[in-house]
């Protein structure tokens, strides 16, 4: 697809593009090219993104688009209740987000509100009895307005955790889990998280139905002290390619060298393969226990073992100081 996309390729409601005209935006950012079409379609979403790259808008156009139809001027609160909801973990997210909803629907004649805690709730709960249509909020002080009977959650449409993995960090787990219970069984959930620990998975699990994956790389992202090569070899010479790495000068002053595979089959014969060309080698991967994992964890660290070759699931949350060498002996599934 060498195609140009713009925003008109969307198909988004004139009122829409008139906003999306004023932000100056002219070309849609990659999560807003994969996410916009299947948030469009209708599909659960999790997004692998951070700040700055543009999700805001790949989940709030076409969330807006999706809810033109219910714009309305009834004065009755009751004409607009909550149909989208966006959770964030803090309220200076919830702020940027509202900031940039408001404006994308400037023209739409949809309702927005904010609400986080730390400010006055009785002017938040005053706009929540009026009725809206979108509300970005922070989960306690969702929950608040919640008892106080502000605000009502049944005929939300579209549910959005946005930053998934800083809510959960900050603890926000069982509250974000009674806000759940309150939306309708029918309903569109995205998630987007910049991290995919087995925390962010199980709550992906639990609240996504069959999600459409989209993913873009952070920009910038490698760290200044690391030097990248990359070696272009046909798959039936990796094996050699991987010694003769390993026994250049850098690799052989290393103490340790870890190497990332893509499958435990992988792991189980590149470890025996290093194993019989006298290196000091072990290997993690999924189908050792937790126990066996940390011992090599240790024995790696110490020195003891110089190769560690691992899978990405397994190594997720190793913490190795100064890590010399990494090997990608298969490309990641996750750039990340
Ligand atoms: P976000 O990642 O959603 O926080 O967006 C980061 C910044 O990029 C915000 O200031 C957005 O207004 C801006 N932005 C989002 N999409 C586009 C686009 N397609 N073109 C230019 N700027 C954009």
């Amino acid at each position: 697809m060498t195609q140009e996309r713009t925003f008109s390729s969307f198909g988004f409601h004139d009122c829409l593009m008139r906003a999306i005209d004023e932000m100056g935006y002219v070309k849609p950012t990659p999560i807003q090219l994969s996410a916009i079409p299947l948030v469009l379609a209708g599909h659960d979403v999790m997004g692998a993104a951070q700040t700055g790259t543009g999700k805001t808008a790949s989940f709030g156009l076409p969330l807006l688009e999706r809810l033109i139809p219910f714009a309305n001027a009834s004065a009755s609160p009751a004409r607009h209740p909550v149909r989208a909801l966006i959770l964030t973990p803090t309220r200076e997210l919830a702020d940027q987000v509202h900031v940039n909803l408001q404006a994308y629907c400037k023209y739409a004649g949809l309702r927005t509100a904010c609400v986080f805690g730390g400010v006055d709730i009785r002017s938040q709960a005053d706009t929540l009895r009026r009725g809206i249509e979108v509300l970005v909020a922070t989960p306690g002080r969702l929950l608040d307005h919640i008892e106080q009977k502000n605000t009502q959650l049944s005929q939300v449409q579209v549910v959005v955790l946005d930053e998934a993995d800083r809510m959960l960090d900050m603890g926000f787990l069982p509250d974000i889990s009674r806000i759940l219970k309150l939306l309708p069984r029918e309903r569109q959930s995205l998630m987007f998280s910049a991290t995919f620990s087995p925390e962010i998975k199980s709550l992906a699990a639990n609240f996504l139905n069959d999600p459409k994956l989209v993913e873009v790389a952070r920009e910038n992202s490698t760290a200044k002290t690391i030097t990248q090569r990359l070696y272009e070899v046909h798959d039936s010479e990796k094996v050699d390619a991987l010694m003769d790495l390993l026994e250049e000068d850098r690799c052989e002053e290393a103490k340790n060298i870890l190497v990332f595979v893509n499958s435990k089959i992988t792991c189980r014969r590149l470890t025996r393969v290093l194993d019989h060309n006298g290196f000091k080698v072990d290997s993690i991967h999924g189908d050792k226990t937790q126990d066996e994992r940390l011992k090599t964890l240790e024995a790696f660290k110490s020195g003891d073992i110089k190769v560690l070759v691992a899978t990405d699931v397994a190594a997720r949350g190793l913490d190795i100081a100064e890590l010399p060498v990494v090997i990608n002996f298969d490309v990641p599934f996750n750039a990340e």
